[in-house]
């Protein structure tokens, strides 16, 4: 009999976890049918201990994907397999006549989709979310899948008619090295980590061809171009660029080979996503040519010098901060590089105009050197921020097809998946709330309207207690009153508040939601969010600043003046533009804040969900290490809570949603009952009701073989009826 782990929460039972290590390693020892187990509703009985057992016993037999009743669970290999994402094995899946009968893949995910969107009775949008924590693998997986409907998904005319690098496929599989060159940096959970949230839809017309895509991005961590944490790297586009550029290259743009920038760290370490030829090549495919690449990356080696200008305290408070006597240099390199007068740019950034008085008269206030540091950074960011839009509108005018060449879309969704480090602040504040929203749509859309109909049709069935998020959710965004409002207010009443009072207003407004952690180990002003997948402690400190994420005007008019092409572009001089700033407190417009921004934006990506059929992949990490054939249970444990896994195969284990009524139900039965399995019984236990063979640790992968043909059947039944009311 094998114990099962007790509660819900990780670290809170240490001794079951000591019992599962020991157990598990004679449990693998004894068991070797466990790896066949391609879906994990057909493990009995289904406990977070049982499915962990069972990836497990996979991973460790090189199978890397299981069903999850409606999901796919993706275990990261961490080494390279190249056999399991042939175009031979795309074009296997594609070819099947029923694909959910192979091993589960991504492919499975894939190509069903791709038949939902065919429907020829009313074709439906479609979409895949892909979800998991940093380095599970979800970067990967959509690009795994982009390349699958580059295969599948064009007709043979176009590869005969079309240059390879002409075609569109190909254009939007470039699009990927472009994004990651400039979108993702080596963390300490990934080396490739993506630091922005992607939506891409791929555009299909009606003879089911992919004819274009567009791509819509999310929170790009823009302070990462100034502030790497240690260990840490900046984005990859920065080290490509010293290390790919030519000897004419190093003198235009002022590297010299092994040239030192503070905000290029641990340049040594060589990673295979350093590659800039790939990157120049991939922009040359989606119409960025090489005069404008090489403007691109001068303004770049421009920020790399920027961010080695030091400044040295004054004495003089009345007298501006100087850059230290090794920072002249960098102040004319760059100046230089971004098109800027050189005493315009320094004097922009040790100098802040005040503007005050009913005349509106302005003063100029020498800045204190960690003020210089955060107007310095500030224009990096800026620019960087404005760079990273524009190549996404470069890249999505290369690749969106004209509105009336595409009728369906298929939505891959990429987004950081939940986080909780020492120190939460308004990023991870964010990506919670995103991980949040994702959550509800994924129990609305699959777990409640399943078991709604169940109990609707009356259909025994013991309610599994899913977590339902709204109140989360309520204390996040809800309004009137919500964390969001709190810092929202506190950024329009542009008051001096400290971090303490912060916490002081969002326990105090609050106090009455579930959700709101009890706060008593603080020693930092902070407070608790109790998220779906675990707790989190939000520092409040430096919250509303970030929140308002303040562009001082004199950085965008100091841009505005740069004689460089791509920064005139960047920074058009708007003619319209108010020639005086407003006085604080006294606009009318209604404050954009970082958080209301991305509250639009992720409306308006859960209106687009909602208006698909979703499919979801939950990628797992095996361990932190990225080690292949390393997995690691406590940590497998966390993420499989964190997305609620063994609620979702509750209810899909439930077998079928059986709804047939009059002639159908006839037709069924006569059908059942035309199959003799004696050796077969309904078994009526922990909420299941499903073929099986009644053994208690059960992977009867030879007697339950009804089972998939029932199911078949019973998807076939609406289609057959709709095709009869045609
Ligand atoms: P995420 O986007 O979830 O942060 P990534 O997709 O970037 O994670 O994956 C992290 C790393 O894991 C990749 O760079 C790759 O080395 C490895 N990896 C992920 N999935 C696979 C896979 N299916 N096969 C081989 N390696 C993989
Ligand atoms: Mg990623």
């Amino acid at each position: 009999m094998l114990q099962q782990v007790n509660g819900h929460n990780p670290g809170s039972d240490g001794q079951a976890r000591e019992y599962l290590r020991e157990d598990l390693q004679e449990f693998l020892g004894g068991e070797v049918l466990l790896y066949k187990l391609d879906d994990l509703t057909r493990v009995n009985p289904v406990t977070l201990e049982t499915v962990l057992r069972c990836l497990q016993a996979r991973y460790m037999a090189d199978t890397f994907y299981t069903n999850a009743g409606c999901t796919l669970v993706a275990l990261n290999p961490f080494k390279p397999v190249p056999q399991l994402y042939s175009p031979e094995l795309m074009r296997e899946y594609h070819a099947a006549p029923q694909p959910q009968k192979l091993k589960p893949h991504v492919f499975t995910v894939g190509e069903q989709t791709y038949r939902n969107v065919k429907s020829l009775i009313e074709p439906v949008n479609q979409s895949i979310v892909v979800s998991g924590e940093s380095g599970a693998g979800k970067t990967w997986t959509s690009r795994c899948l982009m390349k699958f409907y580059a295969v599948v998904a064009t007709s043979p005319a176009s590869w005969e008619s079309h240059k390879i690098a002409e075609r569109i496929e190909q254009r939007i599989l470039n699009s990927n090295p472009v994004m990651e060159a400039f979108g993702n940096a080596c963390t300490l959970r990934n080396n490739n980590s993506s630091r922005f949230g992607k939506f891409i839809q791929l555009q299909l017309n009606r003879a089911q061809q992919m004819t274009g895509a567009a791509v819509q991005t999310y929170l790009l961590e823009k302070t990462r171009v100034a502030c790497q944490a240690s260990s840490e790297r900046n984005f990859h586009i920065f080290y490509q660029i010293c290390k790919g550029a030519s000897e004419d290259e190093r003198l235009q743009w002022h590297l010299p080979e092994g040239a030192a920038f503070s905000w290029l760290p641990n340049p040594e370490r060589s990673l295979e996503e350093d590659c800039f030829e790939v990157t120049r090549e991939a922009m040359l495919h989606l119409g960025i040519d090489t005069p404008t690449q090489n403007n691109i990356f001068k303004v770049l080696a421009g920020l790399l010098h920027l961010g080695n200008i030091q400044f040295a305290a004054s004495e003089d408070e009345a007298q501006p901060c100087q850059p230290m006597d090794d920072a002249k240099y960098s102040v004319r390199t760059a100046a230089s590089l971004l098109g800027l007068p050189e005493d315009v740019l320094l004097e922009m950034v040790q100098i802040r105009t005040i503007r005050a008085g009913r005349q509106q008269q302005v003063f100029r206030k020498p800045c204190a050197r960690a003020e210089c540091d955060t107007r310095r950074d500030c224009l990096a960011k800026l620019i960087y921020a404005r760079l990273f839009d524009w190549l996404v509108s470069v890249i999505n005018s290369s690749i969106c097809a004209d509105t009336d060449s595409w009728t369906t879309f298929i939505g891959l969704l990429d987004v950081y998946g939940f986080e909780s480090f020492p120190d939460n602040s308004l990023e991870q504040l964010c990506i919670n709330y995103a991980n949040e929203k994702l959550q509800q749509h994924f129990v609305a859309h699959y777990l409640r309207a399943q078991q709604e109909e169940y109990a609707v049709e009356g259909l025994e069935w013991s309610f599994i207690n899913y977590q339902d998020n709204q109140p989360c959710l309520d204390l996040i965004e809800g309004s009137p009153i919500s964390i969001c409002s709190l810092i929202n207010e506190e950024c329009r009443l542009n008051r001096p508040s400290s971090a303490a009072q912060l916490q002081t207003r969002i326990e105090t407004a609050l106090a009455g939601s579930p959700c709101l952690g009890h706060n008593k180990l603080s020693r930092e002003p902070s407070f608790i969010v109790v998220h779906y997948a675990g707790p989190v402690r939000y520092h409040t400190a430096g919250l509303v600043e970030k929140n308002k994420d303040p562009i001082p005007p004199e950085l965008t008019r100091l841009l505005q003046q740069s004689q460089d092409p791509l920064l005139m572009g960047l920074f058009p001089t708007n003619p319209k533009e108010k020639t005086q700033e407003e006085p604080p407190g006294q606009s009318r417009a209604p404050v954009l804040t970082v958080v209301s921004k991305f509250k639009a934006s992720l409306e308006q990506l859960l209106q687009v969900l909602h208006s698909t059929t979703p499919h979801y992949i939950r990628c797992i990490k095996p361990n932190s290490q990225g080690q292949a054939q390393t997995f690691l249970q406590e940590e497998v444990l966390s993420q499989l809570e964190a997305c609620g896994l063994v609620e979702t195969i509750h209810i899909s284990a439930a077998g079928f949603p059986i709804r047939p009524s009059g002639p159908w139900l006839i037709l069924l039965l006569f059908l059942i009952c035309g199959v003799s399995f004696g050796s077969l019984c309904l078994q009526r236990g922990t909420g299941h009701l499903r073929w099986s063979e009644p053994s208690e640790w059960c992977p009867h992968s030879e007697e339950a073989t009804l089972e998939p043909l029932i199911q078949d059947i019973l998807h076939t039944l609406p289609v057959l009826t709709q095709a009869a009311a045609i």
